[in-house]
């Protein structure tokens, strides 16, 4: 994580960072003028055109982590204007404490500051959370959402503060592991703390991997559910820890499709991987438009590739895309939820996309 310069080599690269990136329009040479200028200070249009999806990161050939350069920018700029109090996503970070008490010896699942758009009650209920107890608040919350609003220090900042609320809950609910319901809390506790040499006195788990493993112990519960869907593989999981050649929740999210019975049409899609869309959030209310053009453009791809639901992981993902899913017809649904179906039980009001709007 952060720019490295010095692999921002343009006598090996085409200017890929840019060249790649699916929502703006630069040759090679021009993107390899922006990164320059942008290494010398300058403000370029980049700057405000970039949604801040970190896919240029993936997309540099050497490693450089050229997304970090403009998100630096954009901070010592300011030139986004967001100001910290910015409705939702600053505000997700001054959240008051939440606890919904589970049983002893059940696991403890922290959903950050983000516990409105993963509604408890459904989201998190049901025979596999029974037991659980749930936390959630803006002294657990990652402060990851900062980096879409130009203050992508955040994180790293608030890093010391958040792993301590988080131990202290660990230690008060007599635990060694915390889930976590939004992988940007999950890989801020594991990339970023590994990057940052700092000690984590818990297990983190992710809330796919709990899944997994639930669904492994109990597989006689099981009815699959035969169905084909995309996958929104959102910003924060291009953060993930890697094993192997593959971030490490694309393993976790396999195994559950194989268990509960859904195929994924991501191969034969031409927005996934590497080149998997941003749900447009960062943009949603400043940039409405392209951020409906965005969506469009990602559910219609996922549409041709076969899909019959769109699965999310990332709940700020479908609470920012499921309109659009609703208008073309393509129910999304909420990975928790999507479990839940396989295991017969009901929904709730939420639904299969949370707030109650009617999909279909
Ligand atoms: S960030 Fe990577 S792709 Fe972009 S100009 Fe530098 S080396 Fe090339
Ligand atoms: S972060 Fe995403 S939107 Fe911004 S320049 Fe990189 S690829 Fe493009």
């Amino acid at each position: 994580m952060g720019f490295d310069s010095s692999k921002c080599d343009f006598n090996i690269c085409r200017g890929e960072c840019l060249t790649r990136c699916p929502y703006v329009s630069y040759d090679e040479t021009g993107a390899k003028n922006a990164i320059k200028s942008l290494i010398n200070g300058k403000n370029v249009p980049i700057l405000t055109e970039c949604i801040t999806c970190a896919a240029c990161n993936d997309f540099c050939p050497t490693g450089a982590n050229p997304w970090d350069l403009i998100a630096w920018r954009q901070e010592e700029t300011d030139i986004l204007g967001i100001p910290v109090d910015a409705k939702p996503s600053s505000d997700w970070l001054k959240k008051p404490y939440f606890v919904r008490k589970g049983k002893p010896g059940g696991p403890l699942i922290s959903m950050g500051g983000i516990y409105e758009v993963v509604p408890q009650q459904e989201f998190l209920s049901g025979i596999m959370f029974d037991d659980a107890t749930i936390i959630g608040g803006g002294n657990l919350a990652c402060g990851f959402t900062e980096t879409h609003l130009g203050r992508a220090s955040r994180p790293k900042k608030n890093l010391s503060v958040f792993i301590e609320n988080l131990s202290l809950e660990a230690e008060k609910y007599g635990v060694d592991e915390i889930v976590f319901t939004h992988d940007a809390c999950y890989n801020v506790v594991t990339t970023l703390a590994m990057a940052e040499n700092m000690e984590v006195p818990f297990r983190p788990v992710h809330i796919l991997e709990y899944l997994r493993n639930w669904l492994k112990e109990h597989k006689d519960r099981i009815t699959p559910l035969n169905i084909k869907a995309g996958l929104q593989g959102g910003c924060t999981t291009r953060y993930a820890p890697v094993s192997g050649d593959k971030e490490i929740w694309s393993d976790w999210i396999s195994d559950i499709f194989e268990m509960i019975g859904v195929e994924s049409v991501e191969a034969n899609r031409k927005y996934t991987g590497e080149n998997r869309l941003c749900c447009g959030s960062s943009i949603f209310h400043s940039q409405h438009e392209r951020a409906l053009d965005i969506q469009k453009m990602n559910i219609q791809d996922a549409i041709d590739a076969g899909a019959e639901r769109y699965v999310f992981i990332c709940p700020a993902c479908i609470a920012i895309m499921r309109m659009t899913c609703g208008k073309l017809n393509l129910e999304p649904v909420y990975i928790t939820q999507l479990v839940r179906m396989a295991l017969g039980e009901e929904l709730g009001e939420a639904g299969t996309a949370a707030f109650g709007y009617p999909v279909r």
